[in-house]
């Protein structure tokens, strides 16, 4: 939090009006590391400095400082490639930062890590673009979680009309994601009229783009099951959480098989994960990445509460099973086998067979790690 480097106020010739990084006012400090930096404040360099700013200054100093002049054109169009490539993959680690303080609820941290992507993704590809889309969303949902509404809509407003003004050419990928910030804001105002109509758009494009079964449509149906019970619509929302049950626990064992099948020797041999390794959690198909989890994670809970304090019938106990076998999933997935244990003792009847088979299939893997680990261990001690 606190920063360390030493801070030389107007440090930087007067005639050049440097901006805040935060907040856009007349700055009046610089980071005195990268000294391409600037503050209003002690107050907002800690923000930023707390948020993102401690892990980007180098690269930052790298693609901000004022850059020697190179003859030849052609050095100079390579320099400019490369200046616009350290760009685009900072933007990527930016938003990916604040994704996962939002994550965290750590909305504080995450408005500085979605403005450091904003202000280069306009730099990168204009102020009009679709690619901006992405950063205002993590800044609303950042707003949203610190119950400024105003704020919140502001920056969806901003993605909305970026989206109206590529005339019906925008992803529907991200016009769904739009709408179903959209239709969080109005949950929050506790308007749920205006929430159903938002989520019935971002169900019709995430069907459109993904196939109706798809798990990123089914954070759509859950939001309106939510929406639902909000309007004590009860018997809406047992049916909508059925079906949202129904995804992630086919999405899920889908990964399930492709992971035991294709990774289960690097975890054999004891090839670590780097959590911190963004790019892995991108690029490794048969792995969750971040964002994914932590929406599985909190549909699941809410699920599995709704289950709880609805009536037990034969019906609640199969739902339960399925919800349960989905932790244990993702468990396995993220390598908590301890908890993947746990999980796996709440599955009370077993009379589904695919779950039985999965559980198998895990046990068996289980089975067969202990046992590597243990023959390693005495090779090891021999050697
Ligand atoms: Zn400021
Ligand atoms: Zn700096």
């Amino acid at each position: 939090m606190a920063t360390t480097e030493i801070v030389y106020p107007l440090a930087f010739p007067k005639s050049v009006a440097h901006k805040c990084e935060i907040c856009g006012k007349t700055a009046s400090r610089m980071c005195a590391k990268c000294r391409v930096t600037y503050y209003c404040s002690e107050e907002h360099q800690a923000t930023d400095s707390n948020g993102i700013h401690d892990k980007i200054c180098s690269t930052l100093a790298t693609i901000r400082a004022k850059q020697p002049f190179l003859p030849s054109e052609e050095e100079r169009r390579d320099r400019d490639r490369e200046i616009r490539e350290k760009k685009l993959r900072l933007i990527e680690v930016t938003r990916m930062i604040g994704e996962r303080h939002v994550f965290q609820s750590r909305y504080d941290a995450a408005i500085p890590a979605a403005l450091a992507s904003l202000k280069l993704a306009i730099e990168v590809h204009g102020p009009r673009s679709v690619e901006l889309i992405p950063s205002y969303l993590v800044l609303a949902e950042a707003s949203l979680g610190l119950k400024q509404l105003n704020q919140c809509w502001e920056y969806l407003s901003q993605a909305q009309y970026t989206v109206l003004q590529q005339q019906d050419h925008a992803p529907p990928a991200i016009t769904s994601q739009v709408a179903r910030n959209m239709a969080q804001l109005s949950i929050a105002r506790r308007d749920y009229d205006e929430a159903a109509r938002h989520l019935a758009n971002d169900i019709y494009d995430a069907s459109l783009f993904y196939g109706t079964e798809h798990y990123k449509v089914a954070g759509g149906y859950f939001l309106l099951g939510k929406v639902f019970k909000l309007m004590n619509r009860l018997e809406v929302t047992e049916s909508l959480y059925t079906q949202v049950t129904q995804m992630w626990y086919n999405h899920l064992r889908r990964l399930l098989q492709s992971r035991v099948v294709f990774s289960d020797m690097e975890a054999v041999l004891g090839k670590q994960d780097n959590d911190e390794d963004d790019e892995e959690n991108t690029t490794n198909p048969s792995k969750l990445d971040l964002a994914t989890e932590a929406e599985a994670h909190n549909t699941l809970q809410t699920l599995l509460a709704y289950r709880h304090e609805t009536s037990h019938g034969p019906t609640t106990l199969q739902e339960l099973n399925k919800i349960y076998h989905c932790f244990t999933i993702l468990y396995f997935l993220a390598r908590d086998y301890i908890q993947v244990r746990d999980s796996m003792r709440n599955i009370k009847d077993c009379s589904v067979r695919e779950i039985d088979e999965d559980q198998q299939r895990i046990l068996k893997f289980l089975d067969q790690l202990n046992r590597m680990k243990a023959l390693m261990k005495r090779q090891q001690q021999e050697n």
